[in-house]
């Protein structure tokens, strides 16, 4: 039923490897990718239901829930461009090309699952190389380069190389990071070890760091279990010959990493491996939010504490992040004020870079979820936070 609804798909080494059979559903890999009854509403679940023997009936239904669990629009805004390239602030562009607008296995809480649904208007990608250069040759401003996905490495090497080629030239010599998204390490090590193809990635990945540019691959991990199998410590080895740096981030989910032993235990195991903590998101409010999503608060919980168990080499993730309409923004604490408890919120990056680096308060809410539930605490706190009125 959920399956239906909301995009499935685990790959060989995530079921055979990564997921403990015996502990399902509580084992927290399998609930990382496994489809689970409480992610959709028990009236969709049962319209669903209901719906099944007519295909006709179940699509307008499936639709409705898809329409209904979606981002916002303009979350984050496409800009100009639109289709497949969002540059938000001026010196970075993400790019999300056709052919890597799927993942080996779908994370349960991912936001861009729109993506993979295969819904009319879903998908957003460039179609090729052309459409990147060309917008690269209008904003010399750019000099960072973000592939994302899906992952953009379920791409052949030969297809990657045709995006990555531009970004290592003269022509675009402003061009002076590129970041790779990906999922790859944890979901499918074999990717960089006995894939066809595999030498050939890994050589591409050289050149773009031969090329004087910073090569950054941002390994998306939940959990510390993902790292711990022999094939992923044997990957990470060999991209870290290429010279790449290894980055990690996730966000904080329900039933896979609320825990701050985890994310202390994670960190420290990134550390000792060469990686280096960038992020923590907080779940962004789309799709099964139902099931990971957590109040803020026990997220800054799970960072505070996880912080405290590490030391400084460990606890270089900014967080916990929120990526909003806005641009990024950290909670960084609960201050105490005179009338009353607040969220303290930092704008780390912001669409309009004057408000970069402010400070606004948040009313302390136990049950605040994501940005959009939060009241500013002052009139000086509208900068970051609309105020939304008095709600329904
Ligand atoms: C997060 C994000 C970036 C990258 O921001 P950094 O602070 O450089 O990591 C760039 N563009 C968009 C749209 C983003 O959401």
């Amino acid at each position: 039923m959920v399956a239906r609804v909301l995009p499935f798909k685990v790959s060989a080494h995530v079921a055979d490897v990564l997921v403990d059979w015996g502990r399902a559903p509580d084992d927290p890999l399998y609930r990382l990718v496994m489809p689970h009854r409480d992610m959709l509403s028990p009236a969709d679940f049962a319209a669903v239901e209901a719906a099944l023997p007519d295909e006709e009936r179940l699509r307008r239904v499936v639709t409705g829930i898809r329409e209904r669990l979606a981002p916002p629009p303009e979350d984050p805004p496409g800009g100009e461009d639109g289709q497949g390239l969002e540059h938000v602030y001026p010196d970075t562009l993400l790019v999300l090309p056709r052919q890597g607008q799927t993942c080996h296995s779908h994370c349960g809480y991912c936001f861009r699952w729109p993506q993979f649904t295969g819904e009319p208007g879903g998908r957003r990608a460039v179609h090729g190389p052309g459409a990147m250069c060309a917008h690269l040759d209008r904003h010399p401003a750019v000099t960072d380069v973000l592939l994302t996905g899906g992952d953009p490495l379920v791409m052949r090497a030969d297809v990657l190389a045709d995006y990555l080629a531009p970004l290592t030239g003269r022509r675009h010599g402003h061009v002076r990071t590129v970041r790779i998204g990906t999922k790859a390490v944890s979901f499918a090590p074999e990717r960089f070890l006995t894939a066809p193809d595999a030498d050939d990635l890994l050589r591409l990945l050289d050149g773009v760091v031969r090329s004087g540019r910073h090569l950054a691959l941002m390994l998306h991990v939940t959990h510390p279990r993902e790292l711990e199998p022999g094939p992923a410590r044997r990957a990470l080895r060999r991209l870290h010959a290429t010279g790449a740096v290894l980055r990690t981030q996730a966000p904080v989910v329900r039933h896979v990493n609320d825990d701050p032993a985890v994310w202390a235990r994670m960190w420290q195991e990134q550390v000792e491996l060469g990686l280096v903590p960038y992020d923590m998101f907080v779940a962004r409010d789309t799709g099964p939010r139902r099931y990971y999503g957590l109040p803020l608060v026990r997220v800054l919980g799970v960072y505070t504490e996880a912080c405290r168990r590490v030391s400084g080499l460990a606890r270089t993730a900014r967080g916990p992040v929120m990526a909003t309409g806005l641009g990024k923004l950290v909670v960084d604490g609960i201050a105490r004020l005179p009338d009353g408890p607040a969220f303290a919120l930092r704008a780390l990056r912001t669409r309009d870079p004057e408000l970069t680096g402010t400070l606004a308060h948040a009313r302390f809410d136990p049950t605040a979820r994501w940005w959009s539930d939060l009241v500013p605490y002052g009139e000086h706190d509208r900068c970051l936070i609309p105020d939304r009125g008095p709600g329904p």
